[in-house]
């Protein structure tokens, strides 16, 4: 084979692989957290020593939806940040092993009072929304300590991915800790099996960018394979739906007639738009699956895997 054309293959290690964006990724190793747990710096050691490997994808973390983060603020900082920092120093400790990571923020953890839409450049531009500001501020850090490990070089490209709403099979469908669908889809569940109507915190009216994860993994695979820079990248289709589509789709799935919007309850951010000209310069015209097709899926996964799905 001509050595010009041959195209070196990379090893990809993927941390967080049990999770919803992690167990849709390729990989060529996906040590369980029993196996690695991000927060004790001596097993990354070792896994670095055992294992070949050029590539990371990071999508371990602490994360949940608004009532968790209300909750747990706290804990949300401190171990995401151990998980990033201790990832971080194993990478510094090893100059030259690894030529790409990938770490995964959110947009949640943009500033609460920013002008919209959110772009890739506006992430320290202010604090961000009280109701998870440990997750945000652990998450920016991380992205903080990317740009630095980039400017020293040694490292390989350190890359922030900043996601919108992320949903789909395999992910957390607690009532109390999940995101909005998952955790809809889990209430659903119960209600129709005990014909009570659908509780739905707030009044449906915040908007989100729903992001199917499948079409994240398509996306990974993409960045892994073209995204030459060092830029954090907003993985977004731009489109906003109120939270009632998403209820809307969730009950025809479910076949419930019934749902209470509790205004009594938080309603979180109303919005947070983002921008996402940077991903679609890259990912040219891929086809997003819609809210219906991921919410149907979704709804067919958490059915046939009951009661083994995280909740
Ligand atoms: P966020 O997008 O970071 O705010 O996190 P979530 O995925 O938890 O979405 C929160 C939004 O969904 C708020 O507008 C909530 O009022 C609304 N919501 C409605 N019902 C629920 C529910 O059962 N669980 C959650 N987490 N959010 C809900």
């Amino acid at each position: 084979m001509c050595p010009k054309f041959y195209k070196m293959k990379r090893t990809t290690v993927v941390f967080g692989g049990s999770g919803l964006v992690g167990s849709h990724l390729k990989a060529d190793l996906k040590p369980t957290r029993a196996e690695v747990d991000l927060r004790n710096i001596d097993e990354i050691r070792e896994f670095f020593n055992k294992n070949d490997f050029d590539t990371i994808v990071n999508c371990a973390g602490n994360v949940g939806g608004l009532g968790k983060n209300m909750s747990d603020n706290l804990e949300m900082f401190m171990s995401n940040m151990e998980m990033n920092m201790n990832l971080f120093k194993v990478i510094i400790e090893n100059p030259g092993k690894i030529n790409k990571t990938i770490s995964f923020l959110s947009t949640c953890v943009f500033p609460a009072d920013v002008d919209y839409p959110i772009t890739e450049d506006k992430l320290h531009e202010g604090p961000p929304h009280f109701s998870n500001s440990g997750y945000a501020y652990a998450k920016r850090m991380g992205q903080v300590m990317a740009d630095l490990m980039n400017d020293v070089g040694d490292y390989g490209k350190v890359i922030s991915v900043i996601p919108t709403n992320l949903y789909g099979p395999h992910d957390n469908f607690s009532i109390e800790d999940g995101h909005v669908i998952p955790s809809l889809i889990g209430k659903a569940f119960f209600a129709s099996q005990n014909n009570f109507s659908l509780n739905v915190w707030g009044d449906g009216s915040p908007l989100r960018e729903f992001l199917y994860v499948e079409d994240v993994a398509d996306i990974i695979e993409i960045i892994l394979e073209k995204y030459e820079s060092t830029k954090p990248l907003i993985l977004s289709h731009g489109q906003e739906v109120p939270i009632s589509d998403a209820v809307k789709e969730i009950a025809k799935c479910t076949g419930l007639t019934e749902v209470n919007y509790q205004v009594d309850k938080p309603n979180g951010q109303h919005r947070k738009p983002s921008d996402p000209s940077e991903l679609l310069k890259l990912i040219g015209d891929y086809k997003f699956t819609s809210l219906s097709d991921g919410i149907k899926n979704s709804v067919n996964f958490y059915i046939e895997n009951y009661p083994n799905v995280r909740k």
